[in-house]
């Protein structure tokens, strides 16, 4: 057995930041070091930030995405265009996005995509919620940014027919998206490329 090199509470921070994305045992143990070497200028705000946002996050009302204010930043912003709305598959999409800088409207985010096979049917989605936003509002495109997955195709089309009795143009990521790729790791200029060349779904 391997012998512990620091006291509980620190071999528990470690075991904690190993389970972040993109840290394994090994970079979570030098950030660990690193938090300890930096106890007051890094450790105790980043301990406060952690709480404070766990104290307050909650899911917008309006669009599903993960923010610490309801509605979110995003659609509490009035410099947004209302006319379009971009429908994501989850909010790292969404964050991914507005990395990328192109999107002038406001979000939808479906939780997911339709997956027969996983047992993912219409009701586990935030679909529903799309219809009423559409209707008798100002939206006049909603561009299906979903992931170029069987299943986000799957998706795709079933809000199409979903959106047809509305008719609201329905557009789609088009250029750059590889087929099986996943938004989230594309990279900004891919992405915002995606965007500006949608086309008619
Ligand atoms: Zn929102």
């Amino acid at each position: 057995m391997r012998r512990a090199v620091a006291g509980p509470e620190i071999e528990r921070l470690i075991q904690l930041l190993a389970r972040l994305p993109g840290l394994g045992p090994r970079s979570a143990r030098r950030a660990a070091l690193h938090l300890v070497k930096r106890r007051e200028d890094l450790m105790e705000p980043l301990a406060a930030a952690i709480a404070d946002a766990h104290e307050k996050i909650s899911i917008c009302s309006v669009c599903g995405n993960v923010d610490t204010r309801d509605p979110c930043t995003v659609c509490a912003d009035p410099s947004r265009d209302p006319s379009i709305l971009v429908v994501v598959e989850n909010v790292a999409d969404l964050w991914a996005l507005e990395r990328a800088g192109v999107v002038t409207g406001k979000y939808h985010v479906l939780g997911g995509t339709l997956s027969p096979l996983d047992g993912i049917g219409p009701e586990q989605l935030n679909l529903s919620g799309i219809i009423g936003r559409v209707k008798g509002s100002s939206i006049k495109e909603v561009v299906l940014a979903l992931n170029a997955t069987v299943d986000g195709q799957t998706t795709a089309h079933y809000i199409t027919d979903l959106l047809r009795e509305t008719g609201v143009k329905v557009t789609r990521l088009a250029y750059g998206v590889p087929v099986g790729g996943e938004l989230d790791y594309l990279d900004e200029g891919t992405l915002s490329a995606a965007i500006r060349s949608r086309t008619p779904f």
